[in-house]
């Protein structure tokens, strides 16, 4: 388990120091730097995993690996074992690993023809099978309005981190696609470590990555189960991102602030607005 850790961060970082006033709007939290949800909060994504092309397409490309399948002896055997990895993890809140039932699922319908490809190709047929059939799922994948003008700024001020709830086999390359991959260190992908938020795990990864304490974090993400209850349970400061994803309510968690603009953050943070001469929405391309 790569990278598990126990708990607290050690050292502080001496970044940007908060106002009285922001610290006050912050419930009294001295923010030092600031953690992100992706999907949901940064990046507005819609996938149909189960859809008809999808499988289609990863049986059409079978077949140039010598394995002939229809899509629902692809399908159904791939959501099964979804569930039953879920399942057997050791972990609370297990993550599922794409690549490692792509990999079963090719061993088990490999013909004699599959064996003779060269083997640093057949090493990368799950990858690519993740990779595919993640592309073919994918109907929307922008960032939210603003969100890019808004990191530039925050950037500039805290460090920015991810904690993402995703496959290692697509994360960091859709944040790449959408242009907001640079802006953070650490990017802490639930997939490669086989636990999920609210697993206080993967937060401590990023906290410890970028040496500061949870009640110094400011987490925004925009689901109250995963973000709002697992970030709080450290101690980190929560905004809720009220999009249009994610489970809004979760017992008596509570969200810090919540925001429906991610332009609010800079208010929050004490920074200057964007500037007149990069108006909201005219700089975003995608
Ligand atoms: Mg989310």
């Amino acid at each position: 388990m790569p990278g598990a850790s126990s708990g607290r961060p050690s050292a502080c970082c001496g970044c940007r120091r908060l106002g009285d006033v922001e610290r006050d709007a912050l419930g009294g939290a001295d923010v030092r730097a600031v953690l992100f949800d992706v999907n949901g909060t940064l990046v507005h994504i819609l996938t149909e995993d189960g859809a008809d092309d999808v499988f289609r397409a990863a049986g059409h490309y079978l077949t140039y690996q010598g394995i002939d399948v229809r899509r629902d002896e692809l399908r159904d055997p791939y959501f099964a074992m979804m569930r039953a990895q879920r399942m057997l993890s050791p972990h609370r809140h297990p993550e599922f690993d794409a690549v490692g039932i792509w990999r079963i699922i090719v061993e088990r319908h490999a013909t004699a023809y599959t064996r003779s490809l060269p083997a640093a190709k057949r090493e990368q047929i799950p990858l690519f099978l993740a990779e595919l059939t993640r592309g073919v799922a994918r109907r929307r994948l922008k960032p939210y309005p603003n969100v890019p003008e808004v990191l530039e700024r925050l950037r500039r001020a805290f460090p920015l981190a991810v904690v993402t709830d995703a496959q290692s086999a697509w994360a960091r390359a859709e944040l790449h696609q959408v242009g907001l991959l640079d802006f953070f260190d650490p990017v802490v992908v639930s997939g490669d470590h086989g636990f999920r938020k609210p697993d206080p795990r993967l937060f401590a990864l990023a906290l410890d990555s970028l040496g500061v304490c949870p009640e110094q974090a400011l987490y925004v993400g925009n689901d109250m189960y995963r973000d709002v209850y697992g970030a709080s349970r450290l101690g980190m400061t929560t905004v809720m991102f009220a999009s249009d994803q994610g489970v809004k309510e979760y017992e008596d968690a509570v969200p810090d602030l919540t925001i429906t603009d991610h332009r609010e953050l800079l208010g929050i943070l004490g920074l200057d607005p964007l500037d007149p001469l990069d108006p909201p929405g005219q700089s975003t391309s995608w």
